[in-house]
């Protein structure tokens, strides 16, 4: 049993990110002080969505540089924080080398942050954004899985360095937070794990995150043709923050939780789209065949390799999200309201 001061402030790394900026609204909503660390607090662009949340809300912001790879650069950060939101990690398909560019920074930096928790006496509670990536790669995995379903229990066997090395950082990331969490008895460490995150961003016009680029592809003309008919779990934004917030702040959360809606697919995503935007815009709404996409995939997204189509395409996700409602009250829109409000937002900051 773990419980906040919520006048203490609160850490969160990797502040500028599209799930993080979502946590501090709602650490900010509640009259939280936050420490938000980012790389470049210089970048009036970057943290301009940050400022105004906080002049709109009854919680302050105070801005820190850090850096994953740069040890001890999280110390001032943490100072005075009984509570730390790590959620600075690499999330994306745009890297030169996987191990420079998204293991290490997810991997050290995990090292750096949590190391950073346990030589810093107030912290109580590290809550880490790790990922369903950190659980499996393939729905082939979850077909594999007892009872056919992704569970708390399960970790990621079948990404590599080669293979999905975003789902390799992270279950690296994942089970060093674990191992250094494990190493001393002060601070206790809570994990939420969503699936692929979905819904409106505070800073369309600086965001970073995959799952933007993902949202503008649907939009943008990119893949009009069609879609892979692939299997997939998605969970909106908001629901993820609020995620984050509860297992903050609920003295009894511990371990892993499943942060995702109900299993849908990429078909579906754009289904549901192109029933209200289709007419104006270019989104797809039908599959594309399985070896179309074992094609021209790659072209489109670097992840989509012949053994990922393979292992995806026309197959099921299904992961068990029970924990997270029950013990931490966590409720999942429906995925329509999350993707109307996606391309909102896109249409809005003329993304699309
Ligand atoms: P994002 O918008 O790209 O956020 C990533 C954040 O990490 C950015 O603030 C970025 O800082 C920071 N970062 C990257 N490298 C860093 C470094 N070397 N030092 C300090 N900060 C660094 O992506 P996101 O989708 O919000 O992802 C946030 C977290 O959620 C990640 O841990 C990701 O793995 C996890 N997650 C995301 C999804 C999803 O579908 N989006 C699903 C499951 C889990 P800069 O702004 O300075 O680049």
């Amino acid at each position: 049993m773990t419980t906040i001061d919520k006048t203490k402030p609160v850490l969160v790394t990797g502040a500028t990110g599209y799930v993080a900026g979502w946590i501090v609204k709602q650490l900010l909503e509640n009259g939280i002080t936050v420490h938000a660390a980012v790389r470049n607090p210089d970048d009036a662009k970057k943290i301009a969505h940050l400022k105004k949340l906080a002049d709109e809300c009854s919680g302050k912001i105070l801005f820190f540089k850090a850096d994953l790879l740069k040890e001890g650069s999280y110390d001032e950060a943490m100072k005075d924080c009984e509570l730390v939101y790590h959620t600075a990690s690499p999330f994306t398909s745009k890297y030169k080398d996987p191990q420079r560019d998204l293991i290490d920074p997810a991997v050290k930096g995990t090292a750096n942050v949590l190391n950073q928790a346990t030589r810093t006496s107030t912290v109580k509670r590290v809550v880490l954004t790790s990922s369903c990536a950190a659980i499996y790669t393939d729905c082939t995995d979850i077909e594999n899985a007892p009872g056919k379903i992704l569970t708390e229990e399960i970790w990621n066997t079948t990404s590599s360095l080669k293979y999905q090395p975003y789902s390799y950082s992270k279950t690296l990331a994942e089970k060093e937070a674990w191992k250094i969490s494990k190493s001393q008895n002060r601070w206790d460490l809570v994990v939420i794990n969503p699936s692929l995150v979905l819904g409106p961003a505070l800073n369309p016009t600086s965001i970073t995150s995959e799952s933007f680029t993902i949202l503008k592809q649907l939009g943008d003309g990119t893949v009009k043709s069609g879609v892979p008919n692939l299997g997939m779990g998605t969970v909106d934004v908001r629901d993820v923050a609020d995620a984050h917030f509860k297992a903050g702040f609920t003295p009894s959360a511990n371990g892993r939780y499943i942060t995702s809606g109900p299993g849908t697919t990429f078909l579906e995503i754009a289904k549901i789209v192109y029933a209200e935007y289709g007419t104006k815009y270019k989104i797809p709404n039908r599959a594309l065949p399985k070896w179309l996409v074992a094609i021209f995939g790659p072209l489109v997204n670097r992840a989509l390799t012949i053994r990922f189509v393979r292992n995806n395409v026309n197959h099921t996700w299904r992961a068990d999200n029970s924990k997270s409602i029950r013990e931490l009250g966590v409720t999942y829109r429906p995925l329509k309201e999350t993707m109307l409000d996606s391309f909102k937002m896109l249409i809005e900051h003329k993304v699309i």
